[in-house]
C-alpha cells in the first residue's frame, strides 16, 4: 500500500479495508480485553489486547505509512511512547537533547531518567559543530525535534543524523510539531520518529496519545516487548479518535499552514510586536532550510510583543477565539504564555523561555477572524 499510493489517499486507506468480518467502511471499535482461542494456542492473531487490538493494528499500519516506515507502534500517550523508546539506552550511556525541546520530554530525561543511570546533555541542534563536539563515544541517542518548541528553531535531520551515525548513536526525531504531511524524518535518514498523536494526528483536541514509527526491525521487536510489558498501549476507542483525525490531516494541515504564514506576517509587521518566530517568514534564521525540508512550515507560532511578562500575559487572556489553553494542532486556536504554562516545568533549566513569549497554535477558522482577534488583543496589550 505505501509504494502504491499518495499520503492524502493513505491517511484513508492504509490499514483499513473494509471490515472482513461484516464490511463495515469504518474501522470497527474492537471494544475487547480477550479472544476466544479454538484450541490451546490456536487463534486469529490476538490473545489479550494489551499485546494486540485490531483497531489498534489499523492505527500503527496508517501510521507508519504516513511516516513512510516499515513499523509502527501506538502508546496511550506522547510521553509513554518516549518513555518506551528511552528504554533501549542503558545506564551508563548518554542521550545528547536539543536545547528547547518540549518541556514534558526533558523533564521525563532529567528527573526520572537520570535516576536510572543514563546521562543527557544538551546542545543547540541548529549548530552543527556544537552537535559535532557535544557527541561522545557512550552517545546512544540524539534526541531531536524541528521545528522546536516554543521557539520554532529548525535543524537539519540529514546533516545531524549522518554526525550521529558517525559517531554510532542513532537519532530519534520528535515529529509532533511537522506531522508526516510536512516532514518525513526516516526518509531524510533518522532511525525512529515520535509523536504525540494528541496534536496534528488526532487534530481535534479529544484524545492522548502517542506513537513510535521506525525502519529498525531489531529496535521494533524490543520496542514491541517493551509495548507488552510495559503496557503503556492506548484503548481502542482512542485509536479509533486519532484514526478518524487523520483522515483529514492533510486538508488540516494546507489549511493551519496557510492561516499561520498569514498571521506570521500580520505580526511582523504590527508596531507592538517586538519579534516573530515563523519559519514560513523568509527573514527567519531556518527558512531556507525549512523550504528544503519541510513541504510547507506548519502552524505554530511564537512571538514577543513589546513591554515583556506583563503586556504578553495581557494579551494571551485578551483574545476570544484563540483559547488560552496548552497543547496545540486541534482544529481550534489556542494561545498561551509559555514561561508560565508548557515550559513552567523547566523555568529554572538551560530550557528556560523568555518571560515575554506568546505561542500560538493556529487553527483552521477564517483567518480574517483569527487576525482580527489578535489586533483587538494585541491593542489591548499596549501600554496606556
Ligand atoms: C505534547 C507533546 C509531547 C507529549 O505528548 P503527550 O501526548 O501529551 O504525552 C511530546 N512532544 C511534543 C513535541 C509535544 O508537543
Amino acid at each position: 500500500m505505501e509504494d502504491e499510493y499518495r499520503f492524502e489517499t493513505l491517511t484513508i486507506h492504509a490499514g483499513q479495508p473494509p471490515d472482513p468480518a461484516t464490511g463495515a467502511v469504518m474501522t470497527p471499535i474492537y471494544q475487547t480485553s480477550t479472544y476466544v482461542q479454538t484450541d490451546v494456542g490456536v487463534h486469529k492473531g490476538y490473545e489479550y489486547s494489551r499485546t494486540g487490538n485490531p483497531t489498534r493494528t489499523a492505527l500503527e499500519t496508517c501510521l507508519a505509512a504516513l511516516e513512510g516506515a516499515d513499523f509502527g507502534l501506538a502508546f496511550a500517550s506522547g510521553m509513554a511512547a518516549i518513555d518506551t523508546l528511552l528504554r533501549l539506552v542503558s545506564p551508563g550511556q548518554h542521550v545528547l537533547v536539543g536545547d528547547d525541546v518540549y518541556g514534558g520530554t526533558y523533564r521525563l530525561f532529567d528527573r526520572v531518567l537520570r535516576d536510572y543511570g543514563l546521562s543527557f546533555s544538551t546542545v543547540d541542534m541548529a549548530d552543527l559543530e556544537a552537535v559535532s563536539r557535544a557527541l561522545r563515544p557512550e552517545t546512544r541517542l540524539v534526541w531531536l525535534e524541528t521545528p522546536t518548541n516554543p521557539l520554532l528553531k529548525v535543524a537539519d535531520i540529514a546533516a545531524v543524523s549522518e554526525l550521529a551515525h558517525d559517531h554510532g548513536a542513532q537519532v530519534a526525531v520528535d515529529n509532533t510539531f511537522a506531522s508526516p504531511f510536512l516532514q518525513q524524518p526516516l526518509a531524510l535518514g533518522a532511525d525512529f520518529v515520535v509523536h504525540s498523536t494528541t496534536k496534528y494526528l488526532g487534530g481535534h483536541s479529544d484524545v492522548v496519545g502517542g506513537a513510535i514509527l521506525t525502519d529498525d526491525g531489531d529496535a521494533c521487536q524490543r520496542l514491541k516487548f517493551l509495548q507488552n510489558a510495559v503496557g503503556a498501549v492506548p484503548g481502542p476507542m482512542d485509536c479509533w479518535l486519532v484514526l478518524r483525525g487523520l483522515k483529514t490531516l492533510a486538508l488540516r494541515m494546507e489549511r493551519h499552514c496557510a492561516n499561520a504564514r498569514r498571521i506570521a506576517a500580520f505580526l511582523a509587521d504590527h508596531p507592538a510586536v517586538e519579534r516573530v518566530h515563523y519559519p514560513g517568514l523568509p527573514a527567519d534564521p531556518g527558512h531556507a532550510l525549512a523550504a528544503r525540508q519541510m513541504r510547507d512550515f506548519g502552524g505554530m507560532v511564537s512571538f514577543v510583543a513589546k513591554g515583556g511578562e506583563a503586556v504578553a500575559r495581557r494579551v494571551v487572556t485578551g483574545t476570544r477565539l484563540f483559547a488560552l489553553a496548552e497543547s496545540l494542532g486541534g482544529v481550534e486556536s489556542l494561545i498561551e504564555h509559555p514561561a508560565s504554562m508548557t515550559h513552567a516545568s523547566v523555568a529554572d533549566s538551560a530550557l528556560a523561555v523568555d518571560p515575554g513569549l506568546i505561542r500560538l497554535s493556529v487553527g483552521v477558522e477564517h483567518a480574517d477572524d483569527l487576525i482580527a482577534d489578535l489586533a483587538r488583543a494585541l491593542g489591548r496589550g499596549a501600554p496606556e
